[in-house]
């Protein structure tokens, strides 16, 4: 129960990455509020862990990259939980090519959604963190904002800027008990990767030193640490979670 009774907010929690975030903080005593363009298959289960625990699991309805409606939204959450202690800004898209095939839209989807979505949303929880001097944000960004990848200079600028993005808050917010760090993973196995042929996937083991793609569990456990008070004294890093890619 590493965050008993904590408060988390989690972004894109209802599949992939995001819903293996949300298991892990709910069988670790954290109430969770959720946002998502649609509920996915696993509110039921996530009722299932809270309600034995007395916990609450909400979802919200949201997309992450309309400002009107995810400050309203973030707001709205603020209100209902009194406060949120973590905060986890997971939700992310992919529309990869090269640079010459790619669209300004595409460009400009991936780096309001993976990178202006996280500003909208920690401006308003972090000023609410600072007055109640305490919180952990987390950012999921990638192994190829720090490495990069060919046939994703719009997913790797987003990502890249939001490592620049936690590092900057985290000079902000330090000193009033406010950590913020990111994580990297590397290929992890979830929707985002199931389009990837078999060759492809041959081909990226040969590039992962521990030689398999990851499992969201292993980007959750993670960020469990990350939010817990295992890491109280961790603020602005970036941690890898990429079977050593990019060591
Ligand atoms: P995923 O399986 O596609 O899940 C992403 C979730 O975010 C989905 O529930 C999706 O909703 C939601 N979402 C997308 N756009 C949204 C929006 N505008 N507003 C609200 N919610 C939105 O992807 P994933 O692999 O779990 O990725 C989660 C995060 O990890 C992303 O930031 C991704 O960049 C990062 N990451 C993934 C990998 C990987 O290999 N999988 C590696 C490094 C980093 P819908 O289902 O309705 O679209």
């Amino acid at each position: 129960m590493l965050v008993e009774g904590n408060k988390a907010l989690v972004t894109g929690g209802s599949r992939g990455i995001g819903r293996e975030i949300v298991l892990k903080l709910l069988q670790n005593g954290a109430s969770v509020y959720y946002i998502d363009l649609n509920p996915g298959d696993s509110l039921e289960e996530y009722r299932a862990i809270a309600d034995s625990h007395g916990q609450q699991v909400v979802y919200k309805e949201g997309n992450v990259a309309d400002e009107q409606t995810i400050t309203a939204t973030t707001e709205e959450i603020l209100e209902e939980s009194g406060g949120i202690d973590i905060l986890v800004n997971n939700a992310g898209i992919t529309r990869d090519g090269l640079i010459f095939r790619m669209t300004a839209q595409d460009w400009s989807d991936v780096l309001t959604i993976n990178l202006t979505s996280a500003f909208y949303i920690s401006k308003v929880v972090s000023r609410s963190m600072i007055k109640q001097r305490s919180g952990s944000i987390i950012n999921v960004a990638s192994i190829v904002g720090v490495i990069g990848n060919g046939g994703q200079t719009n997913y790797s600028a987003s990502k890249a800027g939001l490592i620049g993005f936690t590092k900057s808050l985290a000079r902000e917010v330090a000193a009033r008990n406010v950590r913020v760090n990111a994580i990297a993973p590397g290929f992890i196995n979830t929707r985002m990767t199931e389009v990837l042929t078999e060759e492809q996937r041959n081909q990226l083991k040969a590039q992962i030193p521990m030689a398999r793609i990851g499992e969201p569990e292993e980007v959750a456990k993670v960020v469990l640490f990350l939010a817990s008070d295992l890491a109280s004294y961790v603020t602005g890093q970036v941690v890898n979670i990429a079977g050593g890619m990019g060591m």
